[in-house]
């Protein structure tokens, strides 16, 4: 385990980022693991970003979280050890000691929630850095892919990148037909009465909905599927793995996983 100083800066930068629940879980574990510091949720447009990450390692920041929409260009201004990042070329973590690197823990983070279902064929919805994430773990763990998304050309283009590692297809329409798992990576979640389109009456009844977009309470997606008598996930449990292997990279120890569950509201 490396020495820690004291008073260190961590944060997520993202925009926007003030729905994040990230500062209030890794202040937790901060706290739990007695390492004095702070977590801040930092607005960050993507036209500024490089210029961000520059200040902020001039300003000591020990490590970053990079969230909506920002993900590419992380993998972009940072080197990697990633294979993960190597392959889909998005990166959700910064570490910066003497230079910006980057890994991907959104995978590994998406995946530890869902370890328990059969490979078999999963729809999701949205197209961007998240998606990328969640079609990518899919496919390297057996699973057949369709990506519906709002903008059609993002949508074929991400099948297209994504083919080298398993078949994967675009829907015009958000149709779940032979799916048994539903993944929601669009933004339409974070805010009450916000929900994606889904065609519900395609959706096999043993089928599982994951919404990766989240709040403080299941989003509306997720109230919807449960009242449907749907298995869902909490998108709240794979901001919990990711939180943790990020926490693990920065500070070289174990991370206190039941401290930052029950800090964001998980049982
Ligand atoms: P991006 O900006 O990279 O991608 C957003 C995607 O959502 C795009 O495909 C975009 O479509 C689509 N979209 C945006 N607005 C709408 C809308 N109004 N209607 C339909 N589609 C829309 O974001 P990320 O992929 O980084 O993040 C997506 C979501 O996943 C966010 O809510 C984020 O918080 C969540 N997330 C959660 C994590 C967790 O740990 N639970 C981890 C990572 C992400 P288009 O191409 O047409 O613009």
């Amino acid at each position: 385990m490396r020495a820690v100083p004291s008073g260190i800066s961590l944060g997520v930068v993202g925009d926007p980022v003030e729905h994040s629940l990230s500062p209030r879980m890794h202040e937790a574990a901060l706290r739990s693991v007695g390492i004095e510091g702070r977590y801040l949720a930092i607005r960050v447009p993507q036209a500024e970003f490089e210029d961000a990450i520059a200040h902020l390692a001039a300003c000591r920041f020990l490590g970053l979280n990079v969230t909506i929409p920002l993900k590419v260009a992380a993998a972009e201004i940072a080197t990697t050890d990633d294979p993960i990042v190597e392959d889909i070329h998005v990166a959700n973590c910064l570490l910066m000691v003497d230079e910006v690197r980057c890994r991907n823990f959104d995978v590994p983070g998406f995946l530890s929630p869902i370890s328990y279902l059969s490979p078999n064929a999963a729809l999701i919805l949205g197209a961007g850095g998240a998606a990328a994430s969640a079609a990518y773990a899919l496919l390297k763990s057996g699973w057949d892919v369709a990506i519906w998304n709002r903008s059609p050309s993002t949508g074929t283009s991400l099948c297209a990148a994504l083919a080298p590692f398993g078949r994967v297809e675009f829907r015009a329409e958000p149709n779940p037909e032979g799916c048994s798992l539903v993944v929601n990576s669009t933004p339409l979640g974070l805010k009450p009465g916000d929900c994606p389109p889904l065609q519900w009456s395609a959706l096999a009844p043993n089928a599982t909905v994951y919404d990766l977009a989240y709040r403080a309470e299941p989003t509306d997606l997720l109230a919807e599927a449960a009242r449907r008598g749907f298995a869902t996930v909490d998108g709240r449990e794979m901001l919990v793995e990711q939180g943790a292997l990020a926490f693990e990279w920065w500070l070289d120890r174990p991370a206190p996983r039941e401290v930052m569950r029950q800090s964001i509201g998980l049982p």
